[in-house]
């Protein structure tokens, strides 16, 4: 994505130079995650460039007294810069603020019905992607996420970026040319339905009838499925690839990665970390 800048690239090889993660940290970072674990030698090395950009041009807003030392800023680093194993940086480059709260953060919502009532509520956010600003996430949150367990505020949260890129929220980045939207939509349509119709019948409490694999808060509308499908591809992939096939085929295809291990030495080319 994107024309190559010479201006760009020459500022990012500045900061390769000049800040990179130390190994010590870096260490740290890729062991502490169990969603690392499959990346092999050059997708770690090209994730750790990555992460080095990534922190040079990205700023961190720490809110509500949320403490932020250089392991929390690596791990943010790390998760939002997976995904873009197989893009390129330029696909955040619509963004540059990475507000940190200490936890999940109560917003009030007002909605006008149909009818014309006006409601007032409170919603909890544990993460926020504003269009065109900047990205909110909650530090317990991300100390919760990479542990392969499916749950991922910072890839869930980078996800609503991919796909708002285009300037549509609506479950569907924009596709490279070899992939096409009517492939998309049949792999995806199907498996949101389905979602939508487990999670329905989901039982309140636990018992042994079979609700939705997946969060199932991915019901809630395509985008926020598409997010939450981006976060089980990472967190939970053969969960995913067994649930819902060709929705992990044609992520694998857009992120051009498998991470259950498989496809390594992909032949298709990432785009240049410069
Ligand atoms: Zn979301």
């Amino acid at each position: 994505m994107g024309l190559f800048s010479p201006f760009r690239a020459a500022r990012r090889r500045r900061i390769l130079e000049r800040s990179p993660i130390g190994d010590g940290l870096w260490d740290w970072a890729i062991k502490e995650h169990r969603i690392f674990r499959w990346l092999g030698p050059a997708d770690a090395a090209r994730l750790r460039e990555l992460a080095t950009v990534f922190l040079g041009e990205k700023r961190f807003d720490p809110v509500g007294g949320a403490a932020l030392d250089d392991r929390l800023r690596v791990s943010i680093a790390a998760q939002a810069c997976l995904p873009l194993l197989g893009l390129d940086l330029d696909w955040y480059s619509d963004w540059s603020t990475i507000i940190v709260t200490p936890r999940e953060y109560g917003v009030s919502k007002r909605d006008v019905d149909e009818a014309g009532v006006v409601h007032e509520y409170e919603d909890e956010f544990s993460g926020e992607a504003f269009d065109l600003g900047p990205v909110a996430l909650s530090k317990l949150d991300v100390e919760a996420s990479g542990w392969g367990d499916g749950y991922n505020v910072v890839i869930h949260e980078m996800a609503h970026k991919l796909d708002g890129r285009d300037g549509e929220f609506d479950g569907c980045p924009p596709l490279p040319r070899d992939m096409g939207y009517a492939d998309w939509r049949a792999a995806f349509m199907p498996a949101f339905e389905d979602i939508r119709e487990k999670a329905g019948r989901a039982p309140k409490r636990r018992s042994r009838r079979r609700g939705p694999r997946i969060d199932p808060y991915a019901a809630e509308s395509p985008d926020e499925f598409f997010a939450v499908c981006c976060e089980y591809f990472y967190e939970k992939p053969f969960v995913l690839a067994s649930e819902y096939p060709a929705v992990f085929a044609q992520l694998a295809r857009f992120f051009r990665r498998d991470p259950r291990g498989e496809g390594r030495g992909d032949p298709l080319e990432p785009g240049p970390i410069l």
